[in-house]
């Protein structure tokens, strides 16, 4: 999860994944990828962009993992609280509080909710982080907010929502679902004919996915 996370660092899905893949095929052992070429490395994983920087922080992120831990495993940090975990990850170069929560939420199935830059956009435009101004501030303020247990749901039905309703420069505010809540200054403006709706769907965020 750790390094595929730092493959998804400014591309889609898709890439990101194919560059992962390859990766897994090419190299039998995350050992061997620790020691890999750079060149060989960086042709591996160009499907997922900005190979040159992803490969340094890669093997970088793999090195530190040994140093700290002992072997190319993250097991050990099962046994640490929320804050343990992300003070270590971040502390590796390449490594932003994201892709610690990534691997808090999806490797060990904490309730920690990752912000992005796209969960940013809409926790700001729904009024969900008001007043902050990055995703490293929203991702603070949103911890205390998540129900137990709802932190996936959460961040998968935001991103869908984002790629498909709220996009980041020509939102759909004309159908929204989610308009009544929404505090963004610009949704008058794209939906002109629109009235307000019967009630909030604010609770499909947080639906099981
Ligand atoms: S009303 Fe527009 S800006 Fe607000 S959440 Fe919906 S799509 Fe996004």
């Amino acid at each position: 999860m750790l390094v595929a996370t730092i493959l998804s660092q400014n591309t889609n899905d898709r890439n990101s994944h194919r560059a992962y893949l390859a990766l897994r095929r090419k190299y039998l052992a995350w050992s061997s990828v620790a020691r890999a070429d750079p060149a060989g490395l960086r042709a591996v994983i160009r499907t997922a962009g900005m190979a040159t920087q992803k490969a340094r922080h890669i093997r970088g992120a793999l090195g530190a993992v040994r140093q700290r831990y002992g072997r190319f495993d993250l097991g050990p940090i099962r046994r640490k609280t929320n804050d343990q975990v992300l003070r270590e990850l971040t502390a590796i170069k390449g490594v932003g509080v994201k892709t610690a929560a990534c691997v808090l939420l999806f490797s060990l199935g904490r309730n920690v909710f990752p912000v992005d830059t796209h969960v940013h956009r809409l926790c700001t435009r729904l009024g969900l982080a008001r007043g902050c101004r990055t995703p490293e501030k929203t991702f603070e303020a949103m911890q205390a907010m998540v129900p137990p247990g709802r932190a996936h749901s959460l961040h998968t039905n935001l991103i869908r929502f984002g790629r498909t309703v709220c996009r980041p420069s020509d939102p759909a505010c004309d159908g929204c679902p989610l308009y009544d809540e929404c505090r963004y200054e610009g949704k008058a403006r794209r939906a002109p004919g629109r009235i307000r709706s019967a009630g909030s769907a604010a609770f499909m965020l947080l639906d099981n996915v």
